[in-house]
């Protein structure tokens, strides 16, 4: 069995799925191994690290399109790789299978099998493959960092001999993996932080990292959609979040906000009247970008200036900390090789409701019943 791993194409990532510390398992199954030359340069792993752990490196992207039965990615291939695949292969990587589903027509065509790491089920077994979990992480750090550094203030509180300077003051939209991590990461700085969610148990866990969780009184409907995710809310709901953010981003220097409800757009929370409310220098970074963004104004994957406040709408934060991005990725992706790849041999058992719930097409055929249904007009148009 050949194992590929290649040079992500995606504009501006820099992640690689598996890094030469991944490679000593799957070597000692009696796997072969082949790399992209340059695949893991801006994740930190050299061309030489992998070849010291037992993989050839390859100039011939083609031919290991061709050759490879299991293709490890970050994002998914593009419809011409994808019409290079060996008959059969399996791929595994973001496919974004229901926003990007036609764009994965020339690999289904081909008889692959697919894997989407975003489908993997998030359940207690699953959860050393859960790439979400990883990459919101990081994400939810570097979006504090990124704050702190355009901010044209400090984040501490300083009492120096020239006088004393207030803490910074950060609000964080939606406290799941992503907002957790952000308002751990402020803390540190020794920010004062608030954080609101719908979920009313995010309280518990905002509270427990130091940071004050705001409370809106939503008239007791359910806002639990199930797996521990929000449920969408009604307009009204909505805007009683709405109306609290507005009076919170008039005293905060940095809003985060990271707030989604899964398979929709992400809730439109953040009024302009809020951004205009911000203090002149206040940062905002809109996390929720990719599903749409949380702020009305946000244009995803532009920076903008409004009233001297800093809008960003970053489309892949995991990207700019690649090497611990990748070393996360890895592992899940690692973890997750472990349950179709037994003694050195392809194993799928969609029985599995880790494989089952993960797997978007098996041998050629849609299995995730929403992307067959998606992927209906294409197949009866052709
Ligand atoms: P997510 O990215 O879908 O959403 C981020 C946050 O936005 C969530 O906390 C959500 O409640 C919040 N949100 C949605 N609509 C909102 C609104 N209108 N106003 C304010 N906030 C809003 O979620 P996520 O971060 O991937 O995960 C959320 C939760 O899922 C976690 O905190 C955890 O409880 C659970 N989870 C469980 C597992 C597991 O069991 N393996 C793994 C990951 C996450």
């Amino acid at each position: 069995m050949l194992l590929g791993i290649l040079k992500e194409t995606s504009p501006g990532e820099s992640r690689v799925a598996l890094l030469p510390e991944s490679l000593k398992g799957l070597k000692a199954q009696g796997i072969d191994i082949s790399v992209e030359a340059g695949a893991g340069a801006a994740a930190g792993a050299r061309d030489a690290d992998y070849a010291e752990a037992g993989a050839t490196i390859t100039t011939n992207r083609a031919d290991l399109l061709a050759s490879a039965d299991v293709l490890p990615g970050v994002n998914a291939l593009d419809p011409a790789d994808q019409a290079r695949l060996k008959a059969g292969a399996v791929v595994i990587g973001f496919l974004k299978p229901l926003d990007a589903s036609s764009a994965l027509q020339a690999a289904i065509e081909r008889g692959a099998t697919l894997f989407s790491m975003e489908l993997v089920p998030r359940i207690t077994r699953a959860q050393s493959m859960d790439a979400l979990s990883s990459m919101a992480t990081v994400a939810g750090y570097k979006a504090i960092v990124m704050a702190a550094d355009r901010l044209p203030r400090l984040f501490p509180m300083l009492m120096t001999a020239a006088g004393t300077v207030p803490p910074a003051k950060v609000f964080v939209i939606g406290a799941g993996v992503a907002g957790l991590q952000a308002i751990a990461t402020a803390r540190r700085l020794g920010a004062v932080v608030e954080a609101y969610d719908v979920r009313a148990a995010a309280g518990e866990q905002v509270r427990s990292l130091g940071a004050k969780f705001l409370d809106v009184d939503l008239g007791g409907i359910n806002t639990e959609g199930g797996g521990g995710y929000a449920a969408e809310l009604t307009e009204e709901a909505l805007d009683r979040g709405r109306d609290l953010i507005t009076k919170t981003a008039a005293h905060s220097d940095v809003i985060v906000s990271t707030a989604q409800v899964p398979g929709r757009p992400a809730p439109r929370l953040i009024r302009r009247e809020a951004v205009e409310a911000m203090r002149p220098g206040a940062v905002l970074v809109d996390l929720a970008a990719p599903a749409g963004g949380n702020c009305e104004l946000t244009k995803p994957g532009v920076t903008q200036q409004i009233n001297g406040v800093t809008l960003l709408a970053p489309l892949n934060l995991p990207a700019e900390v690649p090497v611990d991005a990748s070393k996360l990725y890895a592992r899940n992706v690692l973890n997750f090789l472990g349950l179709i790849v037994k003694k050195g041999e392809l194993a799928i058992d969609l029985t599995d409701e880790v494989l089952a719930g993960a797997c978007v097409a098996h041998q050629g055929k849609p299995v995730n019943p929403r992307v067959a249904k998606l992927l209906e007009p294409i197949a009866s148009s052709s």
